[in-house]
């Protein structure tokens, strides 16, 4: 009786062993992938919509290596945001976007702030009454950063390759403040990107009339899908083959809802989606742009 009670605890503890085993294997295998992606985009500009579920981040890398942050997801997703950023093995982020003052898009950067080396932030003037925005104002002077105000026609110092300008906001004051997002043309090459956070028709017909370049192969739909931007002229003026919609599976809103998914296919923009396809990258050569999906 005895030995078969020995047996099979020894076989008990060969199975854990084995189990633990796996596990740390799979940890390898997963730094290895992840070093594959950093080497992947050497000379190319990375452009990866994070999949944060239901709010939006858009992580670029430059051809040389500079790292952009443009917003960092929801106050709940400090964790998968964390996940991400090492995944591609930074340690610094030269320039943090932070659109507009919504949680869904501020809300881990406070943790960011903490943990990275961080040059240059830009957020619009607008603020927000928010304990999120209360703490991130105060995690920026504990850091003793500066904040640079977002408007349109900044032009951003961040790769001598690649041309960063800001489209939007136009005006300093938005009666939704949505309309206050920051609106970032990126360009390398032949290949160009348009952020557009979550500006909505005011913001659209403003950066309509400024008569500047809106132009772009990829556009990073506003406001998640949201029916309130992305109208006809907008698009028309952008012009854009590709769409990435930031947005998560079954969220209250009804993003992406179905009159901008019909916008977009009328004009023949192919869609890519977080809750669909998870992160989206998009890699870049000055040429041509080459697009993965996670599913
Ligand atoms: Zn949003």
């Amino acid at each position: 009786m005895k030995i078969k009670y020995i047996s099979k605890l020894f076989m008990t503890l060969v199975i854990i062993l084995g189990i633990v085993g796996c596990s740390s294997l799979l940890d390898v295998k997963d730094t290895s992938s992840t070093q594959g992606k950093k080497i992947d985009t050497a000379g190319k500009l990375a452009v990866h919509f994070l999949d944060v579920g239901q709010g939006s981040s858009e992580f670029l890398i430059s051809p040389t290596g500079k790292v952009m942050l443009i917003d960092t997801g929801d106050i709940d997703k400090e964790a998968i945001m964390m996940k991400h950023l090492k995944d591609y093995q930074i340690n610094r982020i030269d320039i943090l976007v932070l659109t507009h003052a919504h949680a869904d898009h501020i809300g881990t950067a406070s943790a960011i702030i903490n943990n990275f080396d961080v040059g240059k932030i830009y957020m619009p003037k607008v603020g927000n009454t928010t304990k999120t925005y209360e703490t991130l104002l105060k995690t920026i002077q504990n850091k003793k950063l500066k904040v640079t105000t977002a408007k349109a026609g900044i032009k951003l110092d961040w790769d001598e390759q690649v041309q960063v300008e800001m489209v939007a906001p136009v005006k300093a004051n938005y009666e939704d403040l949505n309309d206050t997002s920051a609106v970032l043309k990126v360009t390398y090459g032949e290949n160009s990107f348009l952020f557009t956070g979550d500006a909505e028709r005011e913001s659209e017909k403003d950066m309509l009339n400024l008569k500047a370049d809106l132009s772009a192969n990829v556009l990073a739909v506003g406001h998640h899908g949201s029916n309130t931007s992305s109208t006809n002229a907008f698009l028309d003026k952008v012009k854009p083959t590709y769409a990435v919609i930031q947005v998560g599976a079954d969220n209250k809103y009804g993003h992406p809802t179905d009159a901008t998914l019909n916008r977009l296919s009328k004009k023949n923009i192919k869609v890519f989606r977080n809750d669909l396809n998870g992160t989206v990258s998009a890699v870049a050569d000055g040429k041509r742009i080459e697009f993965s999906t996670e599913r």
